[in-house]
């Protein structure tokens, strides 16, 4: 009995054994259940956490890309998109406005100057210098002067223009009213000695030299600039090669060729291809490229 109460222990044992397997399969069977319970649990809660991760990984990935893209739009300064939408918003009303109504010259670019602007001061036969007007005179070169304000542009024009290789002349900057009366008064003479009248010598010497007070020569913002292997005062020197270059590269440095050959009637003043008038260097850029001359200048931009 022994054996079997042996084997009858193991028996009961067994099953308990069994049961134990059982029960531990059981158990293991429940425990797989509760096992797979909490293993479904687990990969519920893993999935919820993986969506969680996956949303924040989005979220994350889009502040991220905003966050990396500051430094791209912004120089480098985070947080200055809104800056970046604002000036964009800007543009886009200055372009609306400019669009829309067309605006004067002077409200479309903001360089335009002023027309009461010193530089753009209007001398011609109908404008004569304003009373008293002398302006502050320093040394350019060859005992030539001119009006300090329009120095260090004329002297780098000059140096421009050598550089190249060229040889340009100045033959006349400031004039005051008596060098001035003195030129008109000869050239006057001499009509008087070809027999003309007065009045008509008068109107001649006018066109060639311009009666004293209608000079841009007295305003110390003109120069006469000729190649020095032709000095003559006449139509040839556009041939030139200084001429050529000043022709195109003088309003780089603000000044323009005042009288040109087809606004005689406009300037009052035959078309002189060596007179040149210091007006600044962005009134002297839109000049250039409207190919407009200082009457016709000062009335789009108001003067
Ligand atoms: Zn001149």
């Amino acid at each position: 009995m022994a054996p079997s109460k042996r084997l009858s222990t193991p028996a009961r044992t067994r099953p308990n054994a069994v049961g134990r397997n059982r029960c531990a399969g059981a158990r293991t069977s429940d425990s797989s259940a509760r096992i797979c319970f909490s293993q479904a649990g687990r990969r519920l809660a893993f999935a919820g956490a993986l969506l969680i991760a996956c949303a924040l990984a989005i979220v994350f990935a889009s502040f991220g890309c905003a966050s990396a893209a500051n430094p791209i739009s912004s120089g480098g300064e985070p947080g200055n998109n809104h800056d970046d939408s604002i000036l964009a918003e800007g543009e886009a009303d200055r372009t609306g406005a400019l669009n829309a109504s067309q605006p004067p010259l002077a409200e479309r670019a903001n360089s335009t100057p002023h027309p009461d602007d010193w530089s753009l001061i209007l001398v011609n036969p109908w404008h004569p210098l304003p009373d008293g007007y002398e302006p502050t005179l320093v040394h350019l070169e060859q005992g030539f002067y001119v009006d300090e304000r329009c120095a260090a542009d004329a002297a780098a024009m000059m140096a421009a223009c050598r550089a190249t290789g060229l040889n340009p002349f100045i033959c006349s900057a400031y004039r005051s009213h008596e060098t001035q009366e003195t030129l008109f008064s000869t050239n006057v003479q001499r009509n008087l000695a070809a027999g003309l009248s007065l009045e008509d010598a008068r109107k001649e010497a006018g066109k060639t030299v311009a009666v004293p007070g209608t000079s841009e020569h007295q305003l110390g913002l003109a120069l006469d600039i000729v190649d020095f292997a032709n000095q003559n005062l006449d139509e040839s020197q556009e041939r030139t090669p200084v001429q050529q270059w000043l022709i195109e590269h003088s309003w780089e440095y603000g000044f323009v060729l005042r009288y040109p050959i087809d606004k005689s009637e406009t300037t009052g003043i035959i078309y002189e291809p060596w007179h040149y008038r210091y007006v600044g260097k962005d009134a002297a850029r839109e000049m250039h490229e409207e190919a407009v001359c200082l009457e016709d200048y000062l009335a789009m931009i108001g003067g």
